[in-house]
């Protein structure tokens, strides 16, 4: 069976383990290279971009996680997720990961209370609308020419794919709709299309 590891420093990882059973695959924390290693796709959690780039250079997981994307593993970020695997960050004093072609800017939809639960047409996913939940989220302002638009909110970008590179801005691990893993997890089988 697969397996989909959640980085597990700090954020919702829970929620994102319990998204993957109701899926249908196995869903495995990674807190090492050694649990990196064996997993088949890697989903990074909604929580604090700076306090994770932190811990992912303490725990030496920078490198080994830019490899295994270089080499073909799909990987998700969610949020804050969404942030770490970004080229350029507006308002962020480190690097990320640069995995995904686009700048995104932090907290940009608003504070902690302006979060929201919002319906969401995502057309790759088909119908009803999604429910997405926005907790002080980043969008995405600019988008390279590899990357492919998925959503949008109020004319700024909230969902976008590289090849096998996912990000979004909202919390899919927070709801029952399933469809976000379920999308990721067809990445896995053909990860060009
Ligand atoms: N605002 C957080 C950050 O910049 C992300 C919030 C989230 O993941 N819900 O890291």
């Amino acid at each position: 069976m697969r397996q989909i590891g959640v980085l597990a420093l700090q954020g919702d990882v829970d929620e994102h383990l319990a998204a993957l059973t109701r899926a249908g695959v196995r869903g495995v924390a990674v807190k090492t290279q050694r649990q990196l290693d064996a997993v088949d796709a890697l989903i990074i959690p909604g929580g604090e971009s700076t306090t994770v780039m932190k811990l992912l250079r303490r725990f030496s997981l920078e490198q080994p996680i830019k490899d295994r994307v270089t080499s073909g593993m799909p990987i998700w970020g969610t949020c804050m997720g969404l942030i770490v695997i970004a080229r350029d960050v507006a308002d962020l004093d480190q690097p990320c990961l640069g995995l995904l072609d686009v700048t995104v800017r932090r907290n940009a939809f608003g504070r902690q209370n302006e979060s929201a639960t919002v319906d969401l047409p995502i057309a790759a996913l088909g119908e009803p609308v999604f429910p997405a939940v926005f907790i002080r989220a980043p969008w995405i302002e600019r988008i390279g020419p590899g990357v492919e638009l998925l959503a949008e909110r109020n004319g700024h970008g909230v969902m976008v794919r590289q090849g096998s590179v996912l990000g979004t801005s909202f919390h899919p691990e927070l709801t029952q709709d399933d469809r976000v893993h379920r999308y990721f997890l067809h990445l896995l089988e053909k990860p060009g299309s």
